[in-house]
């Protein structure tokens, strides 16, 4: 059992299509997961209430309501992770959807190595929540962030940014290992008055690769998630 939980994970997997249903159905027990099932929005956040699960996976394409919907009535009371299953085709639903606190998404079709990783990553991030700790030195790799006293280093050698950047990184890393949508960024470095400016976030995000990443053209922390927004990687 690969769970990094130590005991089983509840996820409640709301999908109307009975193939990834029965694909997800024989692949996650065996890596510590115990999979529910609902097959339309309607029984998804019914069942979300009645179980209250680790996790949601969620397909945003559903016969009865669409897969925001849901997010939108789970984030009411709950702030359990939801991962959402989208089509290629559905980039500005999947902005709508991190908008109203979906954590993460995988594209249709995924591997299960992918989605795997994905559940791991929201599973650590709740943990670290949960467990209450005020920490405040993150590493990522060759990256170290030190939110107290506010400094970055890579590789052991300290890097200057200016309050942008750092505000911009700081954001991230408080997220670190989700996907942040260009909306909230904007929103948590300019403002909200600044939520359509996106080319001040392409050319601060630039600048701040330039610091951090080894080849800025090849990030390794700092990646894009396509038309979505950009996510500091955790694994
Ligand atoms: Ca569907």
């Amino acid at each position: 059992m690969s769970s990094t939980m130590g005991h089983e994970v509840t996820v409640l997997l709301i999908e109307d299509e009975a193939e990834i249903r029965r694909f997800l159905r024989a692949t996650l027990p065996p890596h510590g997961y115990r999979v529910y099932e609902a097959v339309s929005g309607g029984e998804g956040v019914a069942q979300a209430s009645a179980r209250n699960p680790d996790m949601i996976l969620l397909d945003l394409g559903l016969p009865d309501m669409n897969g925001t919907a849901v997010i939108a009535k789970v984030r009411a009371w709950s702030t359990m992770p939801i991962i959402v299953l989208s089509a290629r085709d559905q980039e500005q639903v999947k902005v709508a959807a991190f908008d109203l606190g979906a954590d993460d998404y995988v594209t249709k079709p995924f591997g299960v190595e992918e989605l795997l990783a994905r559940m791991r990553a929201a599973m650590r991030h709740v943990n670290r929540l949960a467990g209450g700790a005020i920490e405040t030195v993150y590493t990522f790799g060759d990256l170290r962030v030190d939110l107290g006293r506010r400094q970055v280093f890579v590789s052991g050698k300290e890097v200057h940014l200016t309050p942008i950047e750092y505000k911009l990184l700081e954001t991230l890393v408080r997220y670190a290992g989700k996907v942040v949508t260009h909306r909230q960024l904007l929103k948590e470095v300019w403002g909200p008055l600044h939520v359509d400016e996106g080319q001040y976030l392409r050319v601060y995000m630039r600048q701040l690769r330039n610091k951090v990443e080894a080849d800025p053209a090849q990030p390794r922390h700092l990646v894009t998630e396509l038309g979505v927004g950009y996510r500091l990687r955790t694994e």
